[in-house]
């Protein structure tokens, strides 16, 4: 049973939320199928897992069933929140949003932005949720990326930040120019494992539409970071180790959101999307403390806070609970400071009374996992929770805090 701690530098709690119809599903399956491949793959160097977890990818597709699936990719962890997708301002809405970090917004290429898109948009808005912009279905007849990433600012009122530029479109989309790293990654259907893509000088024909597009990027950059404002002022040439902390620095500040694409359908640019993930999002270590009120403070004043760390008091917040066919009642939660342990007592701080740990599980999307504790930063699914419900904090006795509550809009009421 896995008890180290996570390097919580490596942990990404992501999002993925889109317009019904824009791919977020098969965006999301390509990258649970994508990612369990290549960790299974390293995890048993074994030829023969892997083509179980190919036929099963084919015979049923991977699915989320799970209000958090766990995954892995480059050595970071990645906790995919399950966004629900209606866009009411629901609490659960809001509940995922808030626990956490950052998100893949994900578009149609054809039909760019759509009104359910900008309403989910502006959600993320209220919670301060960093994005980076994936624009799907780029093999789709009437796939246009400029005419997204214009829509990402005049629909959206975004810095967008395009750092690819698609080489192809529709049934021609043959691959894409990566901006920083100024090469060409195009499509290699025959890999089945590994890299998906050849990674090319730029091609002659594209030499100058990729130059221009590099130009823009940084230019774009300078207005959102100061850093690399300074250097574009001075009139230097930014390096690639200056550029990536830069756009990282943006996308967390909301200064700027990167733009890539792809087509979620056949795995084309899932990877170079992952490896934005793991670049750009913020860590658990990137975000503000959490902060909240005493419980016997009755003015409920948020005057107490908790840092991302192991050495603060346990604080944690359920968004979810579910039924699980195998396990029974589930019960999701974010850790957002010290350590929570299987089999231990903890304060639900809202109803004023204790409930003990049973297992905990890090849902993965083909296995669950038991784990015997959780840190600040993490997302798991504990079983034994008899009396909380979603919104409760769950915390150390001794130092009790409820989390900031979350303020919804207002009811409508309407008369007759
Ligand atoms: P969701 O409603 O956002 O979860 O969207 P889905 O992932 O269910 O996709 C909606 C439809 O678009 C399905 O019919 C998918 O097969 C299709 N689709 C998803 N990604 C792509 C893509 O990259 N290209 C094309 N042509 N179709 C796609």
């Amino acid at each position: 049973m896995a008890t180290t701690a996570l390097d919580l530098a490596k942990v990404r709690n992501i999002g993925i939320m889109a317009h019904i119809d824009a791919g977020k599903t098969t965006t999301t399956e390509r990258i649970l199928y994508y990612t369990g491949v290549t960790y299974k793959v390293g995890e048993v160097h074994d030829g023969a897992a892997t083509m179980d977890w190919m036929k099963e990818e084919q015979s049923r597709g991977i699915t989320i069933t799970s209000a958090a699936t766990t995954t892995h990719w480059d050595d970071h962890t990645i906790n995919i929140i399950d966004t629900p997708g209606h866009v009411d301002f629901t609490v659960e809405v809001e509940r995922s949003l808030r626990v956490l970090d950052g998100a893949v917004a994900v578009f149609d290429a054809k039909e760019g932005v759509e009104p359910q898109s900008e309403q989910v948009w502006r959600q993320a808005d209220r919670y301060n949720v960093p994005r980076i912009c994936f624009v799907n279905k780029m093999d789709k007849i009437g796939a246009e990326f400029h005419r997204c990433v214009d829509m990402f600012a005049d629909r959206l009122g975004a810095n967008p930040m395009a750092i690819q530029l698609p080489i192809g479109a529709e049934s021609d989309f043959k691959g894409v120019i990566d901006l920083v790293h100024m090469k060409a990654l195009v499509w290699n259907a025959e890999a089945k494992l590994g890299e998906m893509y050849d990674t090319l000088d730029i091609p002659e024909t594209h030499a100058e539409a990729a130059r221009e597009a590099h130009d823009k990027m940084i230019e774009t950059l300078a207005e959102a970071d100061d850093e690399i404002m300074e250097l574009y002022l001075e009139g230097v040439e930014p390096t690639v180790e200056q550029i990536v902390p830069a756009i990282r620095r943006a996308t967390i500040a909301g200064t700027a959101v990167p733009v890539l694409c792809g087509t979620a359908f056949k795995n084309k640019g899932v990877q170079p999307l992952l490896d934005a993930v793991t670049a750009y999002l913020p860590s658990p270590l990137d975000v503000e403390s959490v902060t909240g009120h005493d419980p016997k403070d009755e003015s409920e004043e948020a005057n107490l806070t908790r840092k991302p760390s192991e050495e603060e008091p346990l604080s944690a917040l359920v968004f979810k609970i579910m039924s699980d066919p195998h396990l029974g009642k589930l019960t999701y939660l974010r850790v957002y400071s010290g350590v929570l342990e299987a089999g231990t007592q903890v304060l639900n701080s809202v109803k004023g009374r204790k409930e003990r740990i049973g297992k905990i599980y890090r849902m993965h999307s083909n296995k669950r996992e038991e784990i015997a504790r959780v840190g600040a930063g993490d997302i798991v699914a504990v079983m034994g929770l008899k009396d909380t419900t979603t919104g409760e904090t769950l915390c150390s006795s001794a130092q009790p805090i409820v989390l900031e509550s979350m303020s919804f809009p207002a009811p409508v009421i309407r008369v007759a």
